[in-house]
């Protein structure tokens, strides 16, 4: 077919992004039909104090439970969400249902300390999370400090003065706010200093080689010293080994979440690692 039309590959190439633009039409019809019909869901991973392991939060990750292809990661469909306009209901679908479970888990005595939700570049911008938030809260019963936002980093420092009222609204009530990825995108240290934020995440990248590259013990090194004087929590993302987590702990991070700890757990596991989880690692 692309030879007759002239050895130039056109018609291959229009053929491809036909098929493309058809495959996306189908996985965005798909995505739509499976938020309707329940089948997303969230895993949630624990955050813990380093010092002692204990329990101090969950970061809620969504997860597609697809009838054929079977559980799918977040990487799979968000980006088809953000390119079709299913940000916000995802975003809402996952706020909601998260702290549907933290409430639920914190009525049967499960002291799951503070629930995370990340938070799309989308979700922001319309200027609308505050809102949904404090519906949220009060359809679900949760209260705003049993409750965490994350933000990507790049969202966080490429926006405006309306932006940051709008954080600072949401912390007023209690709610915590993190960067999320911290160390991956642009961020000026002017603008760090106004952000309304409690905690920054150590992106997983420093945190993976931090036992043989000597250059990523320094920058998590730097972070920690600029949590510290902007009077930030760390929390180190991604810690596999106990060599990871003992040398974070000796750099002076308090709080970490890896597979170390735990995975991302479905929400029937969650309450036995709770109750029969290790110490310190
Ligand atoms: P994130 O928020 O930075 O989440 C951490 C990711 O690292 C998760 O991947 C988690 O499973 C993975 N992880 C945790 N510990 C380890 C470890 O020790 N080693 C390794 N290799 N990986 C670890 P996941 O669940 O695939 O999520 C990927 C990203 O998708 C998240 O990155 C977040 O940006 C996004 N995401 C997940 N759920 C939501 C959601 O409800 N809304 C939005 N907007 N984004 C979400
Ligand atoms: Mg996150
Ligand atoms: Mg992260
Ligand atoms: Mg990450």
């Amino acid at each position: 077919q692309a030879k007759r039309a002239g050895g130039n590959g056109y018609a291959f190439f229009t053929a491809t992004l036909t098929r493309i633009a058809r495959e996306r039409a189908r996985l965005e019809h798909e995505l739509r039909r499976a938020i309707r019909d329940g089948e997303l869901l969230l895993h949630y991973q624990p955050q813990v104090s380093l010092s002692d392991g204990a329990l101090v939060g969950l970061e809620a990750l969504v997860r597609w439970q697809h009838p054929q292809h079977g559980l799918l990661p977040p990487g799979r469909f968000i980006p088809i969400a953000e390119s079709s306009g299913l940000t916000l209901t995802l975003g809402e679908w996952a706020l909601h249902e998260a702290c549907r479970q933290a409430r639920h888990w914190l009525d049967a005595g499960i002291a799951i300390g503070r629930m995370h939700v990340n938070v799309a570049h989308a979700q922001i911008q319309r200027g609308a999370l505050y809102d949904t938030t404090q519906r949220i809260l009060a359809e679900t019963g949760l209260e705003a400090h049993h409750l965490g936002l994350e933000i990507t980093e790049g969202v966080v420092m490429e926006h405006d003065t309306e932006v940051i009222a709008e954080l600072e609204r949401l912390r007023a009530e209690g709610i915590s706010l993190s960067v999320d990825d911290f160390g991956t995108g642009h961020s000026s240290l002017a603008r760090l200093k106004e952000l309304p934020v409690d905690l920054l995440k150590i992106d997983r990248s420093f945190v993976n080689e931090l036992d043989t590259q000597g250059q990523d013990r320094d920058i998590i090194r730097a972070i920690i010293a600029l949590g510290e004087a902007l009077g930030q929590e760390i929390l180190a993302e991604g810690i596999e080994t106990r060599a990871q987590a003992l040398l974070l702990r000796q750099l002076g991070c308090r709080l970490g979440q890896g597979y170390l700890f735990a995975r991302p757990l479905a929400p029937e596991a969650l309450p036995d690692w709770v109750v029969t989880r290790k110490g310190p690692a």
